[in-house]
């Protein structure tokens, strides 16, 4: 066995999904490099998974849009894979400013692909362009009832997950014009919690847009009541049934998708979610006892652009990549709870001083590139 430590790529490393998929893969062996522009995530991520992993993390900041800079950084680090998380998720956002998401999301996707292809192609001794790329349930639209398999039609209701359902679309053509690309699409459904230490969790800037962030900010006295959009969808209770994934089963899911396009060399479009649907009366109810945190909650109109109900049939990723997720909705709502009650406003909580957090920067060995 080579001594050298694989090394990979993680666009996006600083975000929600990408600072807990960093820690899975440093346990897995694998030396992430985080390319992040902090535009949606907060710099004291990278200090805080230093702690996690007893290691320094490499950084190197800057766009993903920017090509020449991408190019650089996978000539200088040459890592076996890349896994592509950086980009917009907001769906609100999206249908107000668009072009922000058509431009950033598509046109960060194809600076990052030229980029491989310049460096990977042809074939070396860097071996085949490998990416990873984090899709999204959104590509289903309304897909009905039933488990949602991943040969169901795809559809777009907003610009963010058009520009999804485009990016696919162009993995296809590039994987068909040359083969020797190896790619993983991920459809995740809908991740939440938070690593078990607190150090990590979710952090929206704003008014958050997705229930569990906001029904911890409720629990933690920010928001007065949570707002349930529609009690009259058909469902068992009236409101909208949903596919709530651990984000550690999460972040596991990328490392087996890696592992998984490295083994076969064989490219796929996978769901990560569980299987099972909660409705959001189920998650109040549950994160009440996982917590014993009272949530007040008024049943309102519905959200514009809500389906009824969204879960997947999870077979094609255990059959694929050996890989189910295995955390229940109470260690979801507990460990969403653990990361908010102890950073009650996300990373900027008990923020030091510009000047010491520099100091804690050299304390912790950081490696900040860029
Ligand atoms: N939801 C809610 N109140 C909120 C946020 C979300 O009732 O403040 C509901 C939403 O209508 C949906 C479910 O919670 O039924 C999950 O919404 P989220 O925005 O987290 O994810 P989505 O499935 O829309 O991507």
């Amino acid at each position: 066995m080579s001594k050298q430590v694989p090394r990979i790529l993680l666009t996006g490393g600083a975000g929600y999904i990408g600072s807990h998929t960093f820690v899975k893969l440093r346990q897995a062996g694998i030396e992430p490099v985080i390319l992040d522009n902090f535009a949606n995530s907060h710099p004291a991520v990278i200090e805080r998974l230093a702690r996690i992993t007893g290691a320094p993390v490499c950084l190197e900041r800057g766009d993903v849009l920017d090509r020449a800079f991408v190019e650089d950084v996978l000539r200088r680090h040459a890592p076996a894979g890349v896994i592509h998380l950086a980009g917009d998720k907001a769906v609100g956002e999206s249908v107000a400013h668009p072009l922000k998401y058509f431009r950033g999301n598509i046109a960060g996707a194809i600076s990052l692909l030229e980029a491989m292809e310049a460096v990977y192609l042809p074939v070396g001794p860097l071996g085949p362009p490998t990416l990873v790329f984090s899709s999204t349930a959104t590509v289903y639209g309304d897909a009905g009832t039933g488990p949602i398999a991943e040969d169901f039609p795809r559809r777009h209701s907003n610009p963010y997950g058009h520009t999804k359902l485009v990016i696919e679309d162009m993995l296809e053509a590039v994987q068909a014009a040359r083969p020797e690309w190896r790619i993983g699409v991920l459809r995740y459904f809908n991740p939440v919690g938070a690593h078990p230490s607190a150090l990590i969790g979710e952090d929206p800037t704003g008014t958050p847009n997705n229930l569990m962030p906001y029904l911890t900010q409720v629990a933690i006295g920010r928001r007065s009541h949570l707002r349930i959009f529609g009690g009259d969808y058909p469902t068992p209770d009236g409101t909208g049934v949903r596919d709530y994934i651990h984000i550690e089963d999460l972040a596991d899911g990328h490392v087996a998708a890696l592992r998984t396009l490295q083994r076969t060399g064989e490219s796929f479009t996978v769901n990560l979610g569980t299987g099972r649907g909660y409705s959001v009366l189920e998650v109040v109810n549950a994160f009440v006892d996982a917590t014993g945190c009272p949530v007040p909650y008024r049943i309102v109109e519905r959200r514009p652009g809500d389906v009824a109900q969204c879960y997947a049939d999870p077979s094609r990723a255990m059959q694929l990549l050996g890989w189910e997720a295995k955390r229940t909705l109470e260690q979801m709502c507990a460990d969403a709870w653990r990361w908010q009650s102890r950073n009650p406003q996300g990373y900027a909580s008990g923020m030091a001083s510009a000047a010491s957090s520099q100091a804690t920067e050299k304390e912790n060995g950081l490696l900040v590139i860029g």
